[in-house]
């Protein structure tokens, strides 16, 4: 049987089919959650290797092992795009690194600004919920998740080459258009960004303050709605 709503992220494929080893939490999964057998498959994917459908030859609980039979999706780009947004609380946090993965971003970055109510996160469990987020969207792609930077400190690296839009609900900004190549966009915590921030955030070369409309939003919907106009026309 073939069951392809079971689709795993690997880490590391063989490029051109061959076998794999899973253990682990994930050989957890496939044996004791999923139940499947020697003989059953499933689709496993990565941004490198692309998604393959792949049999199981062997498996125990701690172990299995898996031969890649045929390519289904070969790797293909997915959108260049950042999220940086003030860190939330713990579960707001991870509304917005599901939601970011399956609108489509690479890299999600928290940040910590003067208003920002959490200054910690665990990493690894962002990027287990980005992880399934992936696997149930049909991604090829995970995004990076980075560690929490103080807004100031990102804006002194910020790469020239990338574009920042930076969502403002005060002023009388542009709305946010679609993105067309390598992009970011950074939404505020809870009580806004503070005129300081704005001001070295505007003083970042490649930076545009937009609107993300006339009402104004939470700061998870901000992150979310805005990659959802941003990103929705990525060829
Ligand atoms: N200034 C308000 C609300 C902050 S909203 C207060 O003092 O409580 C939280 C974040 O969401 C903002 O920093 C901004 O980045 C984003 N945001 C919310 N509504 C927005 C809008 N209409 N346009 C652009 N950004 C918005």
């Amino acid at each position: 049987m073939t069951d392809t709503s079971i689709r795993l992220h690997l880490p590391v494929l063989p490029a051109s089919g061959g076998a794999v080893a899973v253990s682990g939490g994930q050989a957890h999964y496939l044996a004791n959650v999923m139940r499947l057998g020697g003989g059953d498959s499933l689709l496993v994917f990565n941004g490198e290797a692309g998604e393959w459908r792949a049999r199981i030859t062997e498996i125990s609980r701690k172990s299995v092992i898996l031969v890649l039979e045929a390519q289904t999706r070969p790797p293909a780009p997915e959108p260049d795009a950042w999220l940086c947004f003030a860190l939330l609380k713990r579960q707001k946090t991870d509304l917005v690194a599901e939601k970011a993965t399956e609108l489509g971003v690479s890299v999600i970055q928290p940040v910590i600004t003067a208003r920002t109510q959490a200054d910690h996160v665990n990493l690894d469990r962002l990027r287990a919920i980005a992880t399934e987020a992936a696997e149930q969207c049909e991604r090829l792609h995970v995004p990076e998740i980075r560690p929490p930077l103080p807004v100031l400190k990102l804006m002194a690296a910020w790469p020239a080459a990338r574009p920042l839009f930076v969502a403002d609900e005060r002023r009388t900004s542009p709305l946010l258009g679609p993105a067309t190549g390598p992009t970011a966009l950074m939404t505020g915590p809870e009580g806004g960004f503070t005129d300081q921030e704005l001001d070295a955030i505007a003083r970042t070369p490649r930076v545009a303050r937009v609107s993300l409309g006339r009402r104004i939003l939470r700061a998870e919907t901000a992150a979310i709605a805005g990659l959802a106009l941003h990103l929705a026309a990525w060829p």
